[in-house]
């Protein structure tokens, strides 16, 4: 694998270290962080020195009652899933192929050889898998909040760069690009919205109806 050199920001780590990012931005983080030292150990400090927060309140004269309620908080899964893990399944790192389950992607045809494959849609947004054909472009589209996109498989081009497996971009409201695939082989990404987005052209937006992106 080539290095990657797009990574989640910092603010980014640190929510997801906290519990607070919705889950379709979580489960893009938990693929990156699987897939990226540098990520990880990042992390690891943020969930290092949320247990220092957490070790000093614990050692603060509290009432009983308090103290019993924290401990009771300590006992709880910190989190529910995804976390970061090793186990890769082909190209889907371990938090995307545990969402997938065993049966693998069910894929969408949307036209243009484009597929899609939805992991989940809620009111934290959604986030699904994109295939896109070699050197095929996305239409031209903004986004009403953030998107995070992140290669599994191929690459893409925009007006901001190259991102390769194991890369992430982060394009937010003010971003109006049209990313198009590398050669060789279909682009895999996994995609993460907080709110839907915004296609240019009419055709796109027809589309976008029909396929609720
Ligand atoms: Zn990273």
């Amino acid at each position: 694998m080539t290095a990657i050199s797009h990574h989640v920001p910092d603010g980014m780590i640190a929510a997801y270290a906290a519990g607070t990012l919705g889950y379709p931005f979580e489960l893009v983080v938990a693929a990156h962080v699987s897939m990226c030292d540098e990520c990880r150990a990042l992390l690891a400090a943020h969930e290092a020195a949320g247990g220092v927060v957490l070790e000093v309140a614990a050692a603060a004269p509290v009432s009983g009652d308090l103290k019993a309620r924290t401990l009771a908080a300590l006992d709880r899964p910190v989190r529910a899933e995804p976390r970061p893990v090793h186990r890769r399944s082909g190209i889907y790192p371990g938090p995307v192929a545990a969402a997938l389950g065993a049966a693998g992607p069910r894929w969408q045809t949307m036209g243009g050889g484009v597929r899609q494959c939805i992991l989940h849609e809620g009111t934290a947004g959604s986030v699904r898998l994109l295939s896109i054909p070699p050197e095929q472009a996305v239409p031209e589209h903004s986004h009403g909040g953030t998107e995070l996109t992140l290669v599994l498989q191929g690459s893409f081009d925009d007006e901001t760069g190259r991102f390769g497996v194991g890369d992430l971009e982060v394009a937010d409201g003010s971003l109006e690009h049209t990313p198009v695939a590398g050669a060789g082989m279909p682009c895999i990404c996994l995609a993460a919205t907080d709110a839907p987005l915004r296609f240019r052209a009419w055709l796109p937006r027809l589309v976008q109806r029909y396929f609720r992106i």
